[in-house]
């Protein structure tokens, strides 16, 4: 199915695209009631579990997927508008989809922000085949070591965690603890990240699922207009001490406050999560880039 969408996709304008994943998420949304956005299912704790670093109550992490051009020219104010809440994050770009600043990369590492690599395009294909993936792995092992990032994150959340192993990575953040809305809809029933085992061959990785809603999910797609269901959960994952791990675009934000396009939402969203988590839980949450969440993982708490 998945094959046949991406096949057709480029001949689909975008606003039926839209039109159509709106029917679906919104007709999907009843039945999945008891797995999204919680899956109660998700809240096991893993073995010999020592806690957060300084006793913290949950671990917050904020990634961001840049999508276009049009999305990486928004990255400086989205930047600028976490450092003024005390926040930071990853930043992950497609290395040739659009041509990715190397000027905004190195703002973002200087202010002790996060790179990571999203695909190689942004395209659906990254796992057609073996084969295919082996010859782009190549690439974005290439893009990984120049950035250099070492964290990745696969478009539209495809997943396959045996071939990840070819890339060069600490981390990988292409899964979900449940999220039924998305395109390969196996979420890794976990709200904690979890080692993938490497063999003779290859090294083992972290895996980093998300465990809040995608923006474009919520906004886009359900046309959401408050947080309640960031709340929601986020309230949900700091009662079972897990991890809060939020992927948001700024392709979707408005930040001048004009009309918004049909792929829009207010950046006023976004800031209302982040004023929420500071106020809420001020000094209850261990918040930590996601390559930091991995070493802390890999170094600290799991020794293998
Ligand atoms: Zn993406």
């Amino acid at each position: 199915m998945n094959t046949v969408y991406y096949e057709l996709k480029p001949m689909i304008p975008r606003r039926v695209q839209i039109w159509l994943r709106r029917k679906v998420a919104l007709g999907k949304r009843p039945l999945y009631e008891t797995v999204w956005p919680i899956d109660e299912k998700c809240n096991k704790v893993p073995e010999g579990w020592p806690g957060w670093p300084e006793e913290k109550r949950f671990a917050l992490v904020l990634t961001h997927d840049v999508e276009t051009a049009k999305g990486q020219a928004k990255c400086s104010e989205l930047i600028e508008l976490e450092q003024r809440l005390g926040f930071r994050s990853s930043f992950n770009f497609v290395p040739k989809q659009y041509e990715v600043s190397s000027e905004l990369r190195n703002t973002l590492v200087r202010n002790g922000f996060e790179v990571g690599v999203h695909g190689l395009y942004h395209d659906g294909k990254l796992y057609t085949s073996r084969t295919m993936f082996q010859e782009r792995a190549k690439e974005i092992n290439q893009y990984l070591h120049e950035w250099p990032s070492v964290g990745f994150r696969s478009p539209s959340m495809l997943h396959n965690l045996d071939w990840i192993h070819d890339l060069n990575i600490e981390y990988d953040a292409s899964t979900f603890d449940t999220d039924s809305f998305e395109p390969q809809p196996d979420g890794v029933g976990t709200i904690f990240p979890f080692w993938v085992d490497g063999n003779s061959h290859q090294k083992g990785y972290m895996e980093l699922p998300y465990t809040l809603a995608q923006d474009f999910t919520l906004f886009i797609l359900m046309r959401e207009r408050n947080i309640d269901i960031w709340i929601r959960k986020l309230d949900w994952i700091v009662k079972k001490g897990g991890m809060a791990l939020l992927n948001t675009h700024p392709d979707y934000m408005n930040f001048d406050g004009q009309r918004l396009n049909i792929e829009e939402y207010p950046v006023r969203l976004y800031t209302d999560f982040l004023r929420y988590v500071k106020d809420k839980y001020k000094g209850q949450y261990w918040h930590a880039l996601p390559r930091e969440m991995a070493r802390f993982w890999t170094k600290g708490y799991q020794t293998r």
